[in-house]
């Protein structure tokens, strides 16, 4: 051999190892990554006849290598992957280049029991060669199942107590309407009675027939309390918003508490702004709203105390605030004001009566407006509730031009 040609089969030689060394490399880089791979997966060839398995194959059907490698798939262990449907995908996936998207296969496994798999399968490269993917979904499909199977007993109950609530509903505002008739029945009786209609009563008569009226209109604002809520609670408060000035409201709503006031020799001293603010409000509704809570400043402080009011103003809203010099409500009773019939024991509480009904019908017309109710309060200091209605400016931008 010539120098010039040893020089070349010696270059040829060591290309060849070099190539070598790289496909050794890709091998490796192959099979670390076909270990780490954790769906199971087969690669076939064109008769379908099993050429590899990665290890997670072996471990999730526990099968041996020597019962997988070198046999045809529709053989591999009792014969669970010969389904007609797989059969005619697979025959068609070299010859026509043809990808296998997600075919569900359910079978019962001996060892396994069921499980339910997608099945993807394509050629790979130019090589005549199939890889099949196996991903075992049963865990997923079960949950999904349990998931709906949770969803419609909730929807179930959700629906049953809608029913109940509305029955309750119903029966409440049936009951206070058949009450309301009889009871102001009684009163008229009574009113007829105290003018004198059937004759010049005693002393004693007419001592019991006040209490019978007291008891008589105590029965009639909780007939009017349980009609107000019934209504609420069923949606059927529509507002009837115009621009009203809150000052005149406010005085109003004074106006109809004085009375009750002067019985338990209480004062209301009212910060009565010098000019109009005016807001969008159902006029009438927020006058009750202001009533209630006076009610309430009245009936939780001790006879002799002043309830003051004033108005604050910003560009944001507009507040009214009530406060009084009453028995104050703890910070643990707070999160019960506004729930309905909830009322909180203290030494005014039996003598004030009610029906925890008020706060609750309060809250809801307040929120209705899309304004708050403040609460600040201190045990046997006093509370003050604060009405913060959205300012008019701030509602006219909402408003369609
Ligand atoms: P009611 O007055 O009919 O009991 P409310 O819903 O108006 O019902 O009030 C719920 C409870 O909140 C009352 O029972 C009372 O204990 C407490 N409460 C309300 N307003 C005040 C107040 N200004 N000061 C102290 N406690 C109050």
């Amino acid at each position: 051999m010539t120098e010039s040609k040893t020089e070349l089969s010696n270059f040829t030689i060591s290309k060849q190892k070099f190539r070598i060394t790289q496909l050794n490399k890709l091998l490796i880089y192959y099979k670390e990554i076909t270990e780490t791979i954790r769906e199971p997966f087969l690669i076939l060839d064109e008769k379908l006849i099993v050429v590899s398995a990665n290890p997670a194959f072996y471990k999730k059907f526990k099968v041996r290598k020597s019962d997988t490698k070198g046999k045809l798939i529709y053989h591999l262990g009792d014969k669970q992957w010969d389904i007609p449907g797989l059969r005619t995908l697979l025959d068609h996936i070299l010859p026509e280049h043809r990808v296998m998207y997600n075919y569900k296969v359910t079978h019962d496994f001996p060892d396994l029991g069921t499980k339910t798999m997608l099945l993807n399968a394509r050629q790979i490269d130019s090589k005549q060669l199939i890889l099949l993917a196996i991903e075992d979904v049963t865990t997923q499909l079960r949950d999904k199942n349990e998931v709906k199977e949770a969803t419609v007993t909730l929807l179930k109950q959700r629906d049953r107590l809608q029913e109940l609530s509305d029955s309750k509903h119903d029966f409440i505002s049936l009951a206070s309407h058949q009450l309301r008739t009889p009871a102001t029945a009684v009163k008229q009786y009574i009113g007829m009675l105290n003018e004198g209609y059937a004759g010049e009563m005693t002393i004693e008569q007419k001592r019991m027939l006040t209490i019978a009226y007291q008891s008589n209109q105590r029965q009639l604002e909780i007939i009017e309390d349980l009609l107000k809520i019934a209504k609420v609670d069923d949606g059927k408060v529509y507002l009837e918003k115009a621009s009203c000035d809150v000052v005149q409201k406010v005085e109003a709503a004074i106006s109809h508490q004085v009375g009750a006031y002067q019985s338990r020799e209480q004062s209301i001293i009212f910060e009565k702004p010098t000019r109009e603010m005016m807001v969008h409000i159902d006029g009438k509704l927020m006058m009750m709203v202001i009533e209630n809570l006076l009610d309430n400043a009245g009936k939780y402080s001790m006879p002799g105390k002043t309830v003051y009011v004033n108005i604050d103003e910003d560009e944001e809203c507009t507040a009214i605030n009530i406060k009084d010099n009453g028995i104050g409500i703890r910070l643990k009773d707070r999160k019960k004001l506004f729930k309905k019939f909830s009322r909180i024991d203290s030494p005014l509480s039996v003598p004030a009566g009610g029906t925890g009904l008020g706060l609750y019908w309060v809250k809801k017309i307040i929120d209705l407006h899309g304004g708050s109710l403040e609460v600040i309060s201190k045990i046997h200091k006093g509370s003050t509730f604060t009405v913060k209605i959205p300012s008019q400016t701030d509602l006219n931008h909402d408003l369609p031009k």
